[in-house]
């Protein structure tokens, strides 16, 4: 049995394939189902095509509440034993990943979305560890648009003003500072002043959490856009120091050694945007441009990265290709990456027969990660 894990746990990263049901609209277009999944095996079949996963949810496979289980639960493991994890949603857009991911977070209706689930695993472990350790857990919440980072946790962005009473024009991309980026010596780039929000409970990170929502919702819906020509990165960071060694470290002082220090990123990816269905409007055109870009070179970074030959030669990783692989970098995907497990793509698909194109296009570009 041994054997097996470490044959899993030298895997670059975990791929797991989400179907979503039908949806009213594609119910109403009368659509049909048209992707099966073969009963017990991690395998999705859709027309000719035929692709293998470490797993399949939806369809006729798993139910969807296994997926937090296999997929998240060992990252939120991982966090808690220092090491930096990073969940990645891809798909075409309306395909689930904002729902699958819980990033349309209002506070309301607590859907099983993985951000929501891992809080509260997060919280109650915490809870648990509380007489022997000391946490110190923060988050920040970022969107990238057409290459620039905003704050979506940013204090004094209007989104947030509106509560003083005052008649603000109604917020935009425009009125919005991207946050400044630095580049680091060591090629990397840092994000100069972005909002980290320290929490202490669960409900204070929901908070956060469904603050960002509503900053990203409304900045771009008053664009005649939607959320989804984003890409959403909300990330957890956690400190622990053992209760014994704070004590300790005291009259030793070598306090530095006795701290974990980890992050887990949960990214909600813009979908690819095809000319085809956008039509030509110009502003749309140049947001799929950047989003496309952005895409292929994730994908070309994880394909890198999945090279072992590449990767023991110390082979060239493309991050510096577009901004979101650049920040990945930075956020160290690399070094989830390799080591073992800690990052999963979920790769999010709609059944419909409308989709199938597409649909095929997301499993083609999860089957390259795999
Ligand atoms: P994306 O973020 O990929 O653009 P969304 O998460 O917004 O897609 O989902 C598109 C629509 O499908 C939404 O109306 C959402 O409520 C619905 N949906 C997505 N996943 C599921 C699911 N697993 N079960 C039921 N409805 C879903
Ligand atoms: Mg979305």
């Amino acid at each position: 049995i041994s054997e097996v894990k470490n044959a899993d746990s030298s895997q670059c990263m975990r791929v797991a394939v989400n179907i979503r049901p039908l949806i009213t609209s594609e119910l109403l277009l009368g659509c049909t189902d048209c992707i099966s999944v073969v009963p017990s095996e991690p395998r999705v079949q859709i027309g000719s095509h035929s692709f293998t996963y470490d797993y399949v949810y939806g369809g006729m496979g798993l139910p969807c509440s296994a997926l937090y289980d296999d997929c998240v639960a060992p990252l939120v493991d991982a966090l808690f034993h220092g090491y930096n994890a990073t969940v990645l949603a891809y798909g075409q857009t309306g395909s689930g990943k904002t729902y699958t991911m819980g990033t349309n977070y209002t506070g309301e209706e607590s859907n099983g979305g993985i951000i929501p689930k891992a809080m509260e695993s997060i919280f109650r472990r915490v809870e648990a560890m509380k007489d022997s350790t000391k946490f110190f857990i923060k988050v920040s919440f970022i969107e990238i648009f057409e290459d620039k980072v905003f704050d979506l946790l940013d204090p004094n962005s209007s989104v947030f003003s509106k509560a003083e009473g005052a008649s603000f024009a109604k917020p935009t991309m425009h009125a919005r500072v991207p946050i400044r980026i630095r580049e680091t010596m060591n090629e990397g780039i840092t994000l100069v002043s972005v909002t980290e929000v320290e929490v202490m409970t669960k409900e204070e990170m929901a908070t956060q959490l469904s603050r960002g929502s509503h900053s990203r919702a409304t900045n771009l819906t008053n664009m005649n856009s939607q959320s989804s020509q984003s890409h959403a990165i909300f990330t957890i960071t956690m400190e622990q120091n053992k209760i014994s060694h704070c004590l300790a470290g005291a009259i030793n002082d070598d306090l530095g050694d006795d701290i974990l220090r980890a992050k887990l990123h949960l990214v909600d990816l813009a979908g690819f945007v095809r000319a085809k269905r956008t039509g030509a409007d110009g502003r749309r055109f140049k947001e799929g441009i950047h989003i496309n870009k952005d895409l292929q070179a994730l994908g070309n970074v994880i394909s890198a990265l999945g090279d072992k030959k590449k990767r023991k030669e110390g082979g060239h990783v493309p991050y510096r290709d577009s901004k979101l692989t650049h920040l990945l970098q930075n956020l160290n995907l690399q070094d989830s990456l390799g080591r073992s497990s800690k990052t999963v793509m979920i790769a999010c698909v709609s059944p419909a027969d409308i989709n199938v194109e597409e649909t095929i296009n997301t499993l083609k570009y999860a089957d390259r990660a795999h």
